[in-house]
Formats: C-alpha cells, structure tokens, sequence
C-alpha cells in the first residue's frame, strides 16, 4: 500500500485534499492537511496531482 505524506512546508491549507478525501485527510488547528490512518479506495496517486502544490507526496 502507498504511503502518503505531507509537506507541510509546502501546504498553503487550500483544504482540497480533505474535500476529495475526508477518509485520508483532514484540516488541523494550525490550518495545514493531515494524514489520517485509514484504508480508502481513493487513488493517491491522484490525489497527490490534485495538490495545486504538489505538497502531497506518495510512496511505495
Ligand atoms: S491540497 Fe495540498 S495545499 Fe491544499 S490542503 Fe491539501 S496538501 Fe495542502
């Protein structure tokens, strides 16, 4: 299964991920996106190019 991560140098807290995937992220207090442990269908491979960013980082 991928793993997924964020940098959260890089995450302006736009809240897209979380709106594609609430199973797999979610917004914290400070405002950025955080990875949540759950098994979702989402393809994160997707996901991660959604990122306007490109702060969502997927490896094997
Ligand atoms: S889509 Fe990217 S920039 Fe937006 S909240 Fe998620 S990780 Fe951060």
């Amino acid at each position: 299964m991928a793993d997924i991560t964020i940098d959260e140098s890089l995450c302006t807290g736009c809240g897209l991920c979380a709106s594609a995937c609430p199973d797999k992220f979610d917004m914290g207090d400070d405002n950025l996106a955080h990875v949540k442990d759950c098994d979702c269908d989402c393809d994160m491979n997707e996901l991660a190019a959604s990122c306007p960013v490109d702060a969502i980082k997927v490896s094997d």
